[in-house]
């Protein structure tokens, strides 16, 4: 029944779309072979029995996700994976992390790293059935449909499900990436408490569930698990590839960005009785300091915003309050852009505190600074090439991703690369989330082709 439902849905026009384009257009440095786009949807809501919730319609996979991290949820669909890739004939290795790794010997016997294709099962409370999940199942559906037509890669390749991405329970997203990467002691990450109970460490979480793993969590050859190359395949959470109708996005990398603090001090005075002239208004100069941040991201093709502004609890509406504090995220995909931005906006803003009355004193701190990622161009190259075969030259775009993965912290030890597809109005982590089988089905179509052309040229 599910099966059918999926399947009729499956075949909607975007698949057609997909299909003549990919046969049109064959070559090469294409792998000749097809992924079973039935078998990847009616694993990937197979594997969301563990963790549905928050039904919103009829359907049978008209629910969302919540999967926390090293839940029982969490535990039995990580043991039903180690049975799946099992089954496929891949060696199996947990890290001190409980990293899953899942490895396919290559036709060369090297002993080289595998390329890895990999994202995590783990979800937000109020989570949806593809952010991670789908990257896991299409890598998943990689190895089943090598293993079905008996293809082998010249290096190993293999899948990965990396522990707590989201960071919703034990409050560090990224965590077992980041100590893979050497970014996060090991001794930290497995300290973290279950944000409901400070009793429950991650630690005895995974000891609990048996996937506390005797291999270090490292990307070190000698003592950890290193990788060769690092594919993911991950929803877009945005709006801006449904926006422009294209299927996939090559992603280039990850923003930079910094965060600041900016304090704008003036003097409490009667709203009645002081003429503007007279006045020292840190909310006007606040709110003109942050339109001004508007225009100089605009200019530099960059994101600014304002999600906090503070003022003091005493303040009334007939009284000029006395002082404003207010964040200020800007991001971009260049660091020097960022700090250009910055430079900018404190520039701006110290004109502006002269500007109105008697002015404002303004002061800031620099409070977060998470420097730019860019993705591997070797990479980068086989996806484009993979997606220009696939859909053509016209239907996919460069995009960076705003958000952070897994392959942020790859990238940090071997060669990485993303790609996106798009999700209904670009939601996620909401139970609605949703991405259309057919863009399922193309972005694992994708991956495959993606380590094969980068197999073939390591
Ligand atoms: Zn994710």
């Amino acid at each position: 029944m599910l099966a059918q439902s999926i399947s009729r849905r499956l075949y909607a026009t975007p698949l057609r779309r997909w299909s003549s384009t990919a046969s049109a257009s064959a070559s090469a440095s294409a792998s000749g072979l097809r992924i079973n786009s039935d078998r990847l949807l009616e694993t990937l809501h197979h594997a969301c029995q563990w963790g549905a919730a928050h039904r919103y319609g009829d359907g049978p996979t008209e629910t969302g996700m919540a999967r926390l991290c090293l839940t029982d949820d969490d535990a039995k669909v990580r043991r039903w994976l180690i049975d799946e890739i099992e089954k496929l004939g891949c060696t199996v290795t947990i890290d001190q992390m409980g990293n899953t790794f899942a490895r396919q010997a290559g036709s060369l016997q090297s002993s080289a790293p595998m390329t890895a294709m990999g994202s995590h099962l783990d979800t937000q409370p109020r989570g949806g059935r593809y952010d991670g999940i789908l990257g896991v199942m299409a890598a998943l559906e990689v190895l089943r449909t090598m293993k079905d037509h008996g293809f082998r890669t010249r290096y190993d390749i293999g899948l990965v499900n990396w522990t707590n991405e989201e960071g919703a329970r034990f409050p560090k997203s990224m965590c077992s990436s980041g100590v893979w990467a050497g970014a996060i002691p090991v001794e930290k990450a497995w300290g973290l408490t279950d944000i409901f109970n400070p009793a429950v460490t991650l630690r005895s979480e995974l000891e609990r569930h048996g996937f506390l793993g005797e291999v270090r969590c490292s990307s070190d050859a000698a003592a950890g698990y290193p990788l060769g190359a690092h594919f993911e395949l991950h929803i877009e959470q945005g709006p801006i590839l449904e926006e422009a109708r294209k299927s996939i996005g090559v992603v280039r990398g990850a923003q930079g960005y910094r965060w600041l603090t900016i304090t704008t001090t003036g003097r409490d005075a009667h709203t009645g009785t002081t003429p503007l002239a007279a006045r020292r208004d840190p909310v006007l100069a606040a709110s003109k300091m942050i339109v001004a941040s508007n225009v100089v991201a605009k200019k530099y093709g960059a994101l600014a915003s304002t999600g906090v502004m503070k003022l003091p609890s005493s303040s009334s509406t007939n009284t000029v309050a006395s002082e404003v504090t207010f964040t200020l995220d800007i991001r971009h995909l260049q660091d020097r852009v960022v700090h250009a931005v910055q430079d900018e906006c404190l520039r701006a803003f110290a004109d502006i505190a002269r500007e109105d009355g008697q002015g404002v004193s303004f002061d800031w701190t620099l409070d977060t600074d998470s420097a730019a990622v860019e993705f591997d161009e070797h990479c980068i190259a086989a996806v484009q090439d993979a997606a220009t075969n696939l859909v053509g030259a016209d239907s996919w775009m460069e995009l960076t991703s705003g958000a952070g993965h897994d392959s942020v912290y790859t990238s940090q030890h071997c060669p990485t690369a993303m790609i996106f597809v798009p999700c209904k109005e670009g939601v996620s982590h909401h139970p609605q989330e949703f991405c259309s089988p057919a863009d399922c089905a193309l972005g694992t179509q994708t991956l495959l082709e993606s380590v094969v052309n980068y197999d073939r040229r390591r």
